[in-house]
């Protein structure tokens, strides 16, 4: 039988960034949370991530008796500007699909485990913030992320991984706390621009700007296309206000080489005019939250970036699209963004469109010419 000390040295050897034990009773708290919220939480269970049940580890894996946490540290290595601007960081170098890197070490770990004679799983819904923070790893803020307490200079760029054995080890030290210092007077709740923190530590994920640009049901609603801002896939805001990330976004770091190849194939002039297949081979391995058909999605969220960055640049690109897209969604945003963009070019554009277009897209386009009156 391992000893904690084997599976820590063996963790360490794979670089993983911190590691902690836990036992596998359910997540008492997280159940009556998810039960009492579902009115938020309900479009989790719809689209099958079965969140609930995975609140009792032995749901998934029957023979559970401890889980062991892994923390793997994301942002060690320097990001493009260009992808920063746009994707959440966590996105940038995701292996889930790939499975060439992270995967294979996770792979390697549960190997190593198995040839002692540890029977593992991994599974993608049980609670891996909790577990962390069970396993003693950190504290939780109030934009509900998980903070490392040892690793990644204390920062939110992490990611548990929870992987539940059927051998018990001793249970570290838990701390399910928020570890905010008191004199910060909640920087992220401030910041976040679509009011989806509630400043107790918990979310609305209905509001939160990860959750709309990948799983937003239609047109993204008028009132929330200025708040999302530049962001076409995830956001990071609440993490980039925040003093307990300092450390980590201000240090100088490597840049990493893999992000900086792909970073030309999410311009968004490329994204607004893709393709399935382009969507397909260059996007999709990376983040894959949305599939072929919800391409649409990305082209309205890349409109209303373009027309937030209030870069003229971008007119060209967008009535192009608005005359290779059917899609009634993405038309009205782009229709949207050229009226935030506003200059002439944008307005004769939108004059032309009222002209051919009906519906939906012509109450947008109106809107859009009615919007930028007023501002000029
Ligand atoms: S990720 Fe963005 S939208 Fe979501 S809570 Fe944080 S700041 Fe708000
Ligand atoms: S911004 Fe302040 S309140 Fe929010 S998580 Fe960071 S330290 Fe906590």
């Amino acid at each position: 039988m391992l000893t904690k000390q084997e599976i820590i040295a063996e963790a360490q050897r794979l670089k993983f960034a911190d590691i902690g034990f836990t036992g596998a009773e359910p997540f008492a708290s997280q159940n009556e949370y998810l039960l009492a919220h579902q009115e938020e939480y309900g479009w989790a269970e719809a689209i099958g991530l079965n969140l609930i049940a995975a609140t009792d580890p032995r749901n998934i894996f029957p023979a559970a008796k401890s889980i062991i946490v892994l923390l793997e540290s994301y942002f060690e290595e320097s990001f493009p500007q260009q992808m920063e601007r746009h994707f959440g960081r966590c996105y940038l170098d995701d292996d889930r699909v790939t499975k060439d890197r992270l995967a294979l070490r996770i792979k390697a770990f549960r190997k190593f485990l198995q040839a002692n004679g540890i029977d593992s799983a991994v599974p993608f819904n049980v609670p891996h913030r909790l577990s962390a923070a069970r396993a003693g790893l950190g504290t939780f803020g109030k934009n509900c992320l998980f903070y490392s307490r040892r690793a990644a200079r204390g920062s939110s760029f992490v990611f548990p991984i929870a992987v539940v054995v059927d051998q018990e080890f001793a249970a570290d030290e838990p701390d399910i706390s928020i570890g905010c210092p008191d004199w910060c007077r909640n920087a992220c709740v401030a910041a976040c621009p679509t009011r989806a923190l509630r400043g107790d530590g918990k979310i609305d994920p209905r509001r939160c700007i990860s959750f709309l640009t990948y799983y937003g049901a239609g047109l993204t609603p008028l009132e929330l296309r200025e708040p999302m801002g530049l962001y076409v896939y995830g956001c990071d805001r609440c993490q980039n206000v925040c003093p307990r990330n300092t450390n980590r976004i201000m240090e100088e770091k490597p840049q990493n080489p893999r992000v900086a190849v792909k970073s030309p194939d999410f311009d968004l002039s490329l994204l607004l005019h893709m393709d399935k297949s382009y969507f397909v081979q260059k996007i999709w391995p990376h983040m894959f939250y949305m599939s072929a058909d919800d391409i649409w999605r990305w082209k309205m969220n890349v409109a209303r970036a373009m027309g937030n960055s209030l870069n003229p640049a971008y007119v060209a690109d967008l009535i192009r699209a608005f005359k290779e897209n059917s899609d009634e969604r993405v038309r009205s945003m782009i229709a949207w963004a050229l009226g935030r963009i506003g200059n002439s070019e944008a307005m004769a554009a939108l004059e032309m469109f009222s002209k051919d277009n009906s519906g939906a897209v012509l109450d947008e386009i109106r809107q859009a010419v009615k919007s930028s009156v007023k501002k000029s």
